[in-house]
């Protein structure tokens, strides 16, 4: 075993409890841990590494991603905004673009996520798909820790005429999903690194019956694994919750048994008292009293005009809330970024959101959600997640408060290595671990192969351009 010593200007160490900021420190990693941190180290190491102007901090943790598909919702889902849905791009373009996406389209996505999550800071994800075996095995060859979910539901939505949202229900189709779910937990389980492994995710609070959401959280139990769920995520969610249960998705949920500190709810933006719903409730109190927590991906939904009201609020609450990427760009730093702002927009004021709570959702919060007391911190017996940024450069300078520069400037140009697990799969800004020769240009052609398939998907039977216009009309040529 390697024993990997680290100097730096500064090192976020956790102690008593919380993260604190140590001036030239020292980690060591041993093996896959981290076994000392503070000054005056005076072992041994078979690797030295002196990083100078840099911040070290615990690897991200991203509770939302759909490794498969999310890198191409760029340049499709941005500015398509159906009233008739409240702005969900859930109904129409979402469906559409992964109808439309082939298998090779699938590869390349999942190969591109893993250089795009390892460059943007996420060492542990929490991935959700369909895909489970195929992302767990590209999860083990980059490195990278992750949880992974073959999703399942009882029923499926989609849009007859483009103004409203019905289903189709299939029961034990949803039974036979969480079957698939289950035996894909047991496999990872006993498989590789231990680094990657499974958990549970029945897919919406609306496509998911009482009977699938109680068994699913029963197994949860049992099997010792988190349960996450889509919830509060759209407008039209929430009254088809309504007309089919008299309750909001999160009073469905609890009314069944369902949320508990196991439980990350994917998004829960639409809860009792946002505006866009004037819905007297607690919905916020029920998810803190049970020990739920909330995944928030503000880009996905910022694009689309909807934030949390407010972020702040939840915290205020008792809410323990994390941070995932969701679709595109699945970068933790952008996350962390547009969380931080705009929960100071929605809350209208400065004091009440600030970069230590950024840098503990990214990190301990959700390692509290995941039951590890080894993840999201440098203290000695930590798993060696470790993040090495650099303060030298534009975005970083000056620096009286690394914290603050790294949650209000950083960009993924200053993140320069990444550990996890006590290897390095990013030294310098090359990731060692994923070759990256012709990624960008194999999903350009996947995603030429997609958009062109679009139109085949479409009830309406619109044209890529009456689905998704673009920005600009064509330059005209003179003839
Ligand atoms: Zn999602």
């Amino acid at each position: 075993m390697a024993v990997v010593r680290i100097d730096a200007r500064y090192v976020v160490a956790y102690q008593d409890g919380e993260h604190r900021l140590l001036e030239n420190g020292t980690v060591v990693v041993d093996g896959d841990q981290v076994v000392f941190v503070g000054q005056g180290y005076e072992g041994d190491a078979d690797e030295q590494v002196d990083a100078g102007e840099t911040l070290v901090t615990p690897g991200f943790i991203n509770t939302h991603a759909h490794l498969e598909t999310a890198p191409l919702d760029k340049s499709f889902q941005e500015d398509v905004a159906p009233r008739q849905f409240f702005y969900t791009g859930l109904v129409e373009t979402l469906l559409l673009q992964e109808a439309a996406i082939d298998e090779a389209g699938i590869e390349t996505c999942v190969g591109f996520s893993m250089s795009e999550l390892i460059r943007t800071g996420t060492t542990t994800v929490m991935h959700q798909g369909v895909r489970g075996r195929r992302v767990a095995e590209a999860c083990e060859r980059a490195g990278l820790r992750a949880y992974i979910a073959d999703g399942y539901k009882s029923g499926r939505w989609y849009t007859p005429d483009g103004n409203r949202v019905a289903y189709d229900w299939d029961e034990d189709g949803g039974f036979a999903g969480l079957e698939r779910a289950t035996r894909l937990i047991e496999e990872l389980r006993g498989r590789g690194s231990g680094r990657v492994q499974g958990f549970l995710s029945p897919w919406q609070a609306n496509t998911c019956t009482p009977g699938l959401l109680k068994e699913s959280r029963r197994l949860s139990d049992d099997l010792g694994v988190p349960l996450t769920i889509h919830a509060a995520q759209a407008v039209f969610e929430v009254m088809d919750i309504m007309a089919a249960h008299g309750m909001t998705p999160i009073e469905y949920l609890e009314s069944v048994g369902f949320l508990g500190p196991r439980v990350v709810l994917g998004h829960a933006i639409f809860t009792t008292g946002t505006s866009w719903l004037n819905l007297p409730g607690d919905d916020t109190r029920r998810i803190a009293d049970s020990g739920a927590s909330v995944s928030y991906n503000a880009w996905t939904f910022a694009r689309r005009g909807i934030v949390v009201e407010s972020l702040p609020g939840y915290r205020r609450d008792g809410i323990n809330i994390t941070l995932g990427t969701d679709t595109t760009p699945q970068s933790m730093i952008e996350s962390i970024r547009w969380s931080a702002i705009l929960g100071k927009v929605a809350d209208r004021r400065a004091d009440s959101w600030l970069a230590s709570h950024l840098l503990d959702a990214a990190t301990v919060n959700a390692a509290r959600l995941l039951g590890r007391d080894d993840l999201g911190r440098i203290s000695p017996g930590a798993k060696a997640d470790l993040l090495l940024w650099r303060l030298d450069t534009p975005a970083m300078t000056p620096v009286r408060d690394p914290i603050r520069n790294l949650v209000y400037y950083a960009t993924k140009e200053d993140l320069a290595s990444v550990m996890i697990d006590g290897a390095w799969v990013m030294r310098d800004g090359e990731v060692l671990t994923v070759d990256e020769d012709g990624l960008a240009e194999r999903l350009q052609q996947a995603g030429e192969r997609s958009w062109q398939r679009v139109p085949e998907h479409d009830r309406l039977g619109r044209t890529l351009e009456e689905v998704s216009p673009g920005s600009l009309r064509p330059f005209r040529l003179p003839s």
